[in-house]
């Protein structure tokens, strides 16, 4: 097979922060101590860190620049203003409002429009927007298209199905149903973008229902790139274009800055309403601080003026996109399936079949985590039985997770085509040795998402029964 070749990265390196392989037997101990949950292992410990692309990037020598900018005044700062401007260019609204991460604006959001009761709609709600969703009473529904799962490489799999979503509202009538959201990209089924197309579709739908329709778009520049690849009619348009078109089919946003903002903390809200921004900026004095700072300094609001330009960047999209996609082709050619099209932030690594002399039960996903830190000191993370299966806490239901999968993240600028390869070895290590990866059991667990903090046991003899 011949090597995929992914061109050298559009950045040079100024500042280096040192990273260490500590030797084998360190990691077996290491791993034993930490129960085999791969985040009670310290970040010291490993050597290539892909838990999550979130709040990881690296700033670039302008972001750094930015930084000693930061106009620390309580009201009114001058960062704070920088920060207004740029959104508004980018995302097209009047009222802007900092927070201090994604789910403080969801929040802020839910806690101000949603009705008990009501419906909010989502292509796929992410965690924390269910979570917060739930918390303030509402029903969280997903309208994932039907090829959002099927092992076809179609390039929009993070659509919403439009069909679902006018049925929903006949059914149920607009009064029940608060708000329509589309994440963008959509996290929860790999990263998938959403295409123009859809989302002008689902705007019509809301504008004709009277229904506000909001973006969760942490990944929107990533989402615009892929609009421009493989959407007709966009392959000659900038990404400040085709986010403009994207954003102008909205009513508001809710951003997670720590991905495309390509900062290490930061989120707001952006929108048109001027009554709606007087209801959350009250609220927000309470519990995130005053409306020009919004629970971050003005360093932070600096740094993500300059990081929300810069990820608009074509070079470095196509770098960022394409390194993802080469990191598939890495795993695969070391012999592990994964799933495609590969999105923009992650690669999914099917553990089920892979290590398929595992039982779901016995949670193939954390094994294969397990032997990525043993074998190389890497950080990966299950999505699986072990996140999303057990019991469910408030109703008691047995809960199941579609696909063992292990997910690696890959954060923004920070590592090189060379890690990416480094893995691959390691996979490679793993795959000649799958038979001999074993199961593992609970040992503990707590009643509210688990997989952080439960302690497991490796099963030595294949295909015990036990309790998941
Ligand atoms: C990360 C993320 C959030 C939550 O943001 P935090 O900054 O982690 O609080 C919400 N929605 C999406 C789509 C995300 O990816």
């Amino acid at each position: 097979m011949t090597k995929p070749r992914q061109p050298a990265e559009p950045f040079r390196i100024k500042s280096v922060e040192p990273i260490q392989l500590l030797d084998r037997a360190t990691r077996e101990k290491k791993i034993v101590e930490a129960h085999y949950n791969i985040f009670r292992i310290d970040a010291a410990d490993i050597y290539i860190d892909l838990l999550t692309d979130s709040g990881t990037s690296a700033m670039s020598n302008r972001q750094w620049a930015a930084l000693m900018m930061g106009d620390e005044s309580y009201a009114g700062a001058k960062s704070f203003r920088n920060f207004e401007k740029v959104v508004r260019d980018i995302f097209r609204k009047e009222y802007v409002i900092p927070c201090h991460q994604g789910r403080s604006g969801e929040n802020l959001i839910f806690s101000t429009i949603l009705k008990p009761g009501q419906y909010v709609l989502n292509n796929t709600h992410f965690d924390t927007t269910r979570g917060n969703t739930q918390h303030k009473g509402g029903i969280a529904v997903d309208l994932p298209c039907a090829e959002s799962d099927a092992p076809v490489p179609l390039p929009f799999k993070g659509d919403m199905d439009t069909e679902k979503l006018e049925h929903f509202i006949d059914e149920h009538g607009t009064d029940e149903i608060a708000m329509v959201i589309m994440t963008i990209t959509n996290n929860s089924v790999g990263g998938q973008p959403v295409s123009m197309k859809n989302i002008k579709a689902v705007s019509s739908i809301c504008k004709k229902h009277g229904l506000p329709f909001f973006f969760d778009c942490a990944r929107f520049a990533e989402n615009c790139y892929f609009i421009r690849r493989d959407e007709p009619g966009y392959e000659n348009k900038s990404i400040r274009k085709i986010a403009a078109e994207m954003f102008d089919a909205c009513d508001g946003v809710m951003m997670s800055a720590k991905k495309d903002g390509l900062a290490n903390i930061g989120g707001f809200i952006a929108l048109n309403d001027g009554e709606l921004y007087q209801k959350l900026t009250d609220l927000m004095i309470l519990i995130e601080g005053f409306p020009t700072y919004g629970g971050l300094a003005g360093r932070d609001l600096e740094v993500l003026a300059v990081g929300l330009q810069e990820v608009m960047d074509l070079e470095y999209l196509k770098n960022r996109v394409g390194q993802i996609k080469y990191f598939g082709e890495v795993l695969k050619q070391a012999g592990m399936p994964i799933v495609e099209p590969t999105g923009g932030h992650a690669v999914f690594v099917d553990a089920g079949q892979f290590l398929s002399h595992i039982p779901t039960k016995q949670f193939p996903g954390q094994s294969l985590a397990v032997a990525f830190y043993v074998e190389g000191g890497i950080r990966a993370v299950e999505i699986g039985s072990l996140m999303f299966g057990g019991t469910d806490p408030v109703t008691g239901e047995k809960l199941s997770a579609p696909r063992e999968l292990v997910r690696l993240a890959v954060p923004r600028r920070v590592y090189t085509n060379s890690h990416l390869d480094y893995i691959g070895d390691v996979a490679k290590i793993i795959t000649g040795r799958r038979e001999a990866l074993k199961g593992y059991k609970i040992t503990y667990q707590s009643r509210f998402l688990r997989h952080f903090t439960c302690k497991l046991e490796s099963i030595s003899t294949r295909n015990v029964e036990v309790g998941s």
